[in-house]
């Protein structure tokens, strides 16, 4: 089978800096990645590279057979990316919702700009996402009145009303009061037990080793290992993926 994702050559500097090394990795639709390393290895960039709200330097990546960001042998508009970034749902680890909007506008907005639905077409999608992450009960609130943890939940329906390919995640739960990740972590289980494909930066390692089905370990902007979670997890193979795996826990 042909992969939903493929990058290959993946490099990209900030000024002399280079912070992503040469990175090479597929993924199947379906499939859901966690991928994990220890802070300024690259993780964020990575993803922002993967629709190009940061510009790789150098490397390709295919999502669904098509080119993002390069069309001809040029980079592509902002006004030309946006349909591939529509099919790439990204949910940060803040959620940054409009506070003067009501959470079922949030929600809208999006189905609305980027997949250019009618107002009444948007409201029931969001209203169909909201359900999703169990939200359905404060659809009329604003953000401003709910917890961090609802907050992101609203934030991953704002994601999933795009209708995108792949869900990319940055460290969903680090924001978040302890008491409130684990709301959060149930709604991306969920997720994941529909089938979607997911990338997943997370420091929560339960939560990778459960729900992921490969393991990528990024250090210093190149992909050191990578294997099925349980393996890698439980058995690293690299001392790099040793001693961070051994002081996280
Ligand atoms: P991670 O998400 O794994 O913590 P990042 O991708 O955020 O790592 O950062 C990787 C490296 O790139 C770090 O050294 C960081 O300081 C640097 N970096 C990230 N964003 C920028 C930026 N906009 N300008 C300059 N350096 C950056
Ligand atoms: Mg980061």
């Amino acid at each position: 089978m042909n992969p939903l994702l493929s990058v290959t050559g993946l490099r990209k500097n900030y000024g002399l800096v280079e912070v992503l090394k040469g990175m090479d990795f597929e993924v199947t639709a379906g499939e859901k990645i966690a991928l994990i390393g220890p802070s300024g290895s690259g993780k964020s960039t990575c993803l922002l590279c993967l629709n190009f709200l940061e510009k790789p330097n150098a490397g390709e990546i295919h999502l669904d057979g098509e080119r993002i960001g390069v069309k001809l042998g040029r980079a592509m508009s902002d006004r030309q990316l946006a349909p591939q970034r529509a099919e790439m749902g990204m949910v940060f680890q803040l959620f940054n919702l409009w506070p003067h909007l009501s959470v079922t506008e949030n929600v809208a907005i999006a189905a609305r700009k980027v997949r250019g639905l009618s107002a009444r077409e948007a409201h029931e999608l969001a209203l169909e996402m909201l359900a999703k992450v169990h939200m359905t009960h404060r659809a009329d609130a604003s953000p401003l009145e709910l917890s961090g943890g609802q907050q992101q939940r609203v934030a991953i329906a704002r994601a999933l009303a795009q209708k995108p390919k792949l869900m990319l995640f940055d460290e969903p739960t680090s924001a978040l009061d302890p008491e409130l990740v684990h709301e959060v972590l149930k709604v991306m289980e969920e997720l994941a037990a529909e089938g979607r494909t997911m990338l997943i930066v997370t420091h929560e390692i339960a939560f990778a080793r459960d729900i992921a089905d490969r393991v990528m370990f990024l250090d210093g902007g190149t992909i050191v290992e990578q294997g099925p979670a349980r393996e890698l997890i439980l058995s690293p193979r690299e001392a790099r993926t040793q001693a961070f795996l051994k002081q996280i826990r």
